[in-house]
């Protein structure tokens, strides 16, 4: 009776135990010719205690068997060569597996959690893959996946979090036949291992432990692109597969709440405005804005070439010319013949010698009186001066402006002193309103030559390209059949193809072909917008919406239709 408890009661503990954690296989190189691991600590190799090993394939041949020995009959062992000059030599087949001591294991500048197991594959090449729990796995894909300097927002590290889970879960076993689950490059995702974590990144795998995304009970197939350009595409569009989840939505969320600034001050034209913020209305306040030093004024009747012998010597003192004023003529500073005003001059000056320090970021917030700003993938956060000297950019014109609005996504050009910012120039993002519109690499033009048409081409065999036609857009203005027309035949060519052949960041784009008084083409310029295939999630879009109160579900359902969130453990 006694012995009949315990048994059901083990058999209810079994049962009612979640699922535990699964570890995953990485296929961390597939082909590679040696590979050293090492480690601070000492690790053990088929029970011999090493703090390096180098494994390579060798060919083992048999003396006895005399000078001529069938291919067939070559032997490849795996030699592993230890500390202290000791290798062992390992039959074919083997499986080295190695546990880490006290520190992780290391293969060249990547350190990783978990174990590694190192085999010859069929290609006589070495094979080595990283086991560990999926979890340890998803902290070093997703800062890889996702930068969280750039896009440090935790709700959209969370959906990326939810994404990478979800793919894993969905392509266990994907390469079993080699060893291991998935790779660890962008052909599956990209896994670059412990020093590449980060600590919002962690806490953002750590908040959706075991989370994944799944439609009619399953994992989801969880494509997502860096920028989708304002929508997103049909999957069956892209990929010729139609997917429920994979539907084309628009990348707006809220609409942006357009943001007042004012300043006190303008200046109507800009380079008075320059000159204006760095204080100088003399070459001697040139000089020290410089740092160079004051020697004064040139004089008053000076001749060109006394004016230019004045200029070449205060503003660039190291240069040796046989002729100042053709010196400075190159450097566009003084015109071929004719004169320029000071103004003018001082202005080209501090232009040409890059001396005004002008910075370029994306706007990503204001607030009245903090300006964050996207500069160089780095978020930075900055004052506006009460008086700053704003303008707005159309073209080549710069417009003064005491007061207007932005949105978020604007590209800046601005100068800082200290953390402050007196003057700045910004683009407006043609009013763009989608939740992807912080990537300031989401809007590209690429202009192609007649020549590098036709090289690009070469692989249908159409002859010497005459037109290109897009036949076909998707819901998202994607061309998902362009017609490439040659003098020798036409093919056409589908979403992927196109932007493979053309090397072009994604395939929403508008384009001119180019033309001679004849009717020859001389190139094609394409103006798009988004990169990647454009299908399911947009992850600066999920920054977007992070940026704007979103949760990690709720980006997550925007992205992939009809989906519910499970926990898998
Ligand atoms: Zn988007």
């Amino acid at each position: 009776m006694r012995y009949c408890l315990i048994t059901v009661l083990f058999l209810l503990a079994v049962e009612g135990q979640p699922p535990a954690e699964p570890f995953v296989r990485i296929g961390l190189t597939q082909n590679a010719p040696a590979v050293t691991i090492r480690s601070d600590s000492a690790f053990s190799v088929q029970q011999r205690t090493t703090r390096t090993a180098t494994f390579t394939t060798v060919l083992a041949l048999d003396a006895a068997a005399g000078g001529l020995v069938k291919k067939a009959d070559l032997q490849y062992r795996l030699s592993v060569e230890l500390d202290g000059d000791n290798v062992l030599v390992l039959p074919p087949g083997t499986h080295v597996r190695i546990e880490p001591g006290g520190t992780p294991l290391e293969i060249d500048t990547r350190a990783y959690r978990g174990a590694l197991d190192v085999f010859g594959n069929t290609r006589r090449t070495l094979t080595v893959v990283n086991e560990l729990p999926l979890e340890d796995y998803l902290r070093g894909v997703v800062p890889n996946e996702l930068n969280p300097t750039a896009f440090g927002q935790i709700e959209a590290l969370k959906a990326q979090a939810v994404a990478a889970r979800t793919y894993i879960q969905r392509n266990l076993g994907q390469f079993k036949e080699e060893g291991y689950d998935v790779c660890a490059s962008d052909a599956c995702q990209v896994y670059l291992g412990l020093r590449t974590e980060d600590p919002i990144a962690t806490q953002a795998v750590a908040d959706t432990r075991g989370l994944v995304a799944t439609f009619d009970g399953k994992p989801i197939n969880a494509l997502y692109s860096s920028t989708c350009g304002g929508r997103t595409e049909d999957a069956e569009n892209i990929f010729r597969e139609k997917v429920p989840y994979l539907v084309s939505t628009s990348c707006e969320y809220k609409h942006p709440t357009p943001l007042a600034f004012t300043t006190s001050r303008s200046v109507p034209d800009w380079k008075a405005g320059v000159l204006t913020v760095a204080h100088v209305a003399t070459f001697a306040d040139a000089a020290r804005f410089m740092g160079l030093p004051d020697r004064g004024e040139p004089a008053a009747a000076a001749d060109p070439a006394a004016l230019a012998a004045f200029v070449r010597q205060t503003f660039y003192p190291a240069v040796m010319t046989a002729s100042d004023l053709s010196f400075l003529n190159e450097q566009g500073i003084l015109p071929v013949g004719g004169s320029l005003p000071v103004n003018e001059l001082l202005f080209r000056l501090i232009d040409r010698k890059g001396a005004f320090e002008w910075q370029q970021g994306v706007l990503t917030s204001w607030d009245g009186t903090k300006l964050r700003l996207l500069v160089n993938g780095q978020p930075k956060e900055f004052t506006l001066a009460p008086d700053a000297l704003v303008y707005q950019r159309i073209a080549d014109e710069r417009l003064p402006l005491t007061h207007g609005t932005w949105i978020g996504g604007e590209l800046v050009d601005f100068r800082a002193e200290n953390g402050t910012i007196p003057m700045l120039v910004f683009r407006i993002n043609f009013a763009n309103p989608a939740a992807d519109r912080y990537s300031r690499l989401a809007i590209w033009q690429v202009h192609k030559t007649a020549a590098e048409l036709d090289a690009a081409f070469r692989p249908l065999a159409v002859g010497e390209v005459t037109d290109i036609r897009v036949l076909e857009r998707g819901p998202s203005d994607r061309a998902i059949s362009t017609e490439i027309v040659g003098s020798r035949g036409r093919r056409t060519v589908a979403a992927l193809r196109l932007r493979t052949l053309l090397s072009l960041r994604d395939t929403l784009f508008s384009y001119d072909v180019e033309r001679n008084a004849r009717g020859a083409v001389l190139g094609a310029t394409f103006f798009g917008r988004g990169w990647g295939h454009g299908v399911g999630m947009c992850q600066v879009g999920a920054y977007g919406m992070a940026l704007d109160g979103a949760g990690y579900e709720e980006i997550l359902k925007k992205y992939y239709k009809g989906i519910e969130l499970k926990k898998m453990y």
